[in-house]
């Protein structure tokens, strides 16, 4: 047994067409639940209030604004995310050093309680893909490059696939979190995420945190799935 997944945890998105919605499916989900992921949709939709009103339920935000822009806008933008009661923020690597240098700066300026991650390739992309914009790289390749030159930024972790947990827990620093999405527990439907893994065995190659959205959203139960998923982590730890 991989000494990793010991504290994997759960990260569920709120990928809902309401914020209602989202409310409705915590109660669902009920207790157990620690982290929650607000991405663009809802972060432009129910703005600043609906973090504060996330983490007054007890919850820690994951909130997913996959930054890009000029090091000086950047690290401004996340000023602008002061007093927000977030616990991990997303920017993309393919900004560059300088971007993710100044954005880990202003983390720790402006919202000393969250990790910045960097997005190294969006899992839209394939290998044709990236020669279209100009990237000769495998998208493999790319992904470590990005990795490597995050974590030399200052950057605390990791976006990525499952496919690539493995091989970054061996080559980046035990303490850089790797937080991955793609994850289909079984009997579940793989919907247009082709590149997918349990969540045991995702926990076994060392990501830190599994983001798991319409398993448990779309789930005629999801309090019901979201607490099998967590035997399912728990299981193998004894
Ligand atoms: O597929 P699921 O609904 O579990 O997605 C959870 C999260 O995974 C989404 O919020 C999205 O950020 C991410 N995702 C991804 N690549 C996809 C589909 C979703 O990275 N192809």
């Amino acid at each position: 047994m991989s000494a990793h997944h010991r504290k994997t945890e759960i990260i569920l998105a709120l990928d809902v067409e309401t914020r209602q919605q989202a409310m409705e499916v915590l109660t669902e989900v009920g207790e157990g639940l620690r982290w929650v992921k607000v991405g663009l949709q809802s972060f432009l939709r129910d703005e600043r209030d609906f973090i504060h009103e996330l983490s007054d339920g007890g919850y820690k935000v994951f909130l997913d604004l996959k930054l890009h822009d000029i090091p000086n806008t950047v690290a401004k933008a996340i000023e602008s995310l002061a007093g927000l009661p977030v616990g991990m923020l997303t920017i993309h690597a393919s900004a560059g050093a300088e971007c993710m240098r100044a954005a880990s700066v202003s983390i720790g300026e402006h919202l000393p309680g969250a990790k910045l991650l960097a997005v190294t390739v969006l899992t839209s992309l394939n290998d044709q893909l990236l020669r279209e914009i100009g990237v000769d790289n495998s998208a493999e390749d790319q992904v470590r490059r990005l990795s490597d030159l995050a974590v030399n930024s200052g950057v605390g972790g990791i976006v990525c696939s499952p496919l690539e947990i493995g091989s970054l827990r061996q080559t980046l620093p035990k303490e850089t979190l790797l937080v991955t999405p793609g994850i289909r527990p079984s009997g579940s439907s793989v919907d247009e995420q082709k590149r997918v893994l349990g969540p045991l065995a995702a926990a076994k190659l060392g990501a830190n945190y599994l983001v798991i959205g319409r398993p448990i959203l779309q789930s005629a139960t999801p309090g019901l799935t979201f607490r099998e998923i967590m035997a399912e982590l728990k299981g193998d730890m004894s």
